[in-house]
């Protein structure tokens, strides 16, 4: 209803400029200042090789729109992007298939469960209902193009280089590790099949799917990739276009919905900017028009976010004017009002 209503008005854009090169750079080093020795939270380790990772690693980085970068601490550490992939893949989905192809099939709110709920499907008839929880994810990742699962695993993979700008290269030991314990995926995967929402041989897209999660990138990636979301879908880095504006709307719209799962609500309210984690301890948060923050550090929450990431983005959110809801008067009021 609200889509066939607005088709065809134009989509005017955020505005708004991020503060000069020197003022991002410092606040960038203040923030990793800031939070590098809270030591809150624990490492996962349901994929077993995460739990080998070290606690102490934290990196930061933001690139604005205009391609400027900065990094701060281990901002060039590798780690597995984990769920982060699931909001490009859907990026790439959209500019396969078109907004309301995947919103039909996929969905767009939040389930209020955890990510790798199976409640949230049989409650929901199946339906995945966002395409940032598992299920919703491996039903995206479905819709790939191409022919076999082979065909899909490298569009993926082309096309989360290309919002990173450099080849991205998948963690064999983070996929054997978590091919070995991800019966809970296999099962969303095959409940999709058995509600027919899931074309093809479901355990077979759970592999791809895996492998996307496996991709390594560092919070300079993040930053990059998320950059590019920003940017209306060209990377600001290497000017290549990836995907369009339409594109990067929905996904950030989707994103701010349901990014760090049922924290979501808690998220948009504190920190006001679309971000999306992964159980690796990633989160890449993008504020349209201006650019992107991407942050690394180990130890997670209780909803599986990591907590330095948060706090560091958290504190840029305020200090860089990210939040989408934040405001001032733009003429000044005086005790007699407006003059
Ligand atoms: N690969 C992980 C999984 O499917 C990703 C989860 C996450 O990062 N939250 O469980």
């Amino acid at each position: 209803m609200i889509p066939t209503a607005l088709r065809g008005v134009p989509q005017e854009v955020s505005t708004g400029v991020l503060p000069g090169w020197d003022r991002v750079e410092q606040l960038v080093q203040e923030a990793h200042d800031r939070y590098r020795d809270d030591d809150s939270g624990t490492v996962a380790d349901y994929i077993p090789v995460l739990g080998a990772a070290d606690p102490t690693l934290f990196g930061l980085a933001v690139v604005d729109a205009a391609g400027g970068v900065h990094d701060a601490g281990d901002a060039l550490h590798l780690f597995s992007i984990q769920s982060i992939s699931k909001m490009f893949v859907y990026a790439l989905a959209i500019q396969a298939h078109g907004h309301e192809r995947v919103r039909d099939i996929v969905g767009v709110n939040n389930t209020g469960l955890a990510f790798n709920s199976v409640m949230a499907l049989e409650l929901n008839g199946g339906h995945p209902m966002n395409p940032m929880v598992n299920a919703g994810a491996i039903a995206t990742t479905a819709l790939m193009p191409g022919e076999t699962p082979a065909e899909k695993w490298e569009c993926i993979r082309e096309g989360l280089s290309a919002f990173a700008g450099r080849s991205l290269i998948m963690d064999g030991e983070v996929y054997r590790s978590e091919m070995q314990t991800n019966e809970r995926n296999q099962a969303l995967g095959r409940l999709l099949s058995s509600y027919e929402r899931l074309e093809g041989d479901s355990d077979a897209i759970v592999d791809v799917y895996t492998r996307q999660c496996a991709l390594n990138v560092t919070a300079h990636d993040l930053a990059v990739m998320g950059a590019t979301l920003a940017d209306g879908g060209v990377n600001p880095v290497t000017g290549e276009r990836v995907v369009s504006a339409e594109v990067c709307r929905d996904t950030l719209a989707v994103v701010a919905a349901s990014g760090l799962y049922e924290r979501s609500g808690e998220w948009l309210f504190e920190i006001g900017i679309p971000a999306k984690s992964g159980v690796a301890g990633g989160i890449v948060a993008v504020s349209p028009g201006k650019g992107a923050a991407g942050a690394f550090s180990p130890r997670l929450d209780s909803a599986g976010n990591s907590v330095r990431s948060q706090l560091a983005i958290g504190y840029l959110s305020r200090a860089l004017g990210l939040n989408l809801f934040a405001s001032a008067p733009r003429v000044a009021v005086t005790a007699e009002g407006r003059s």
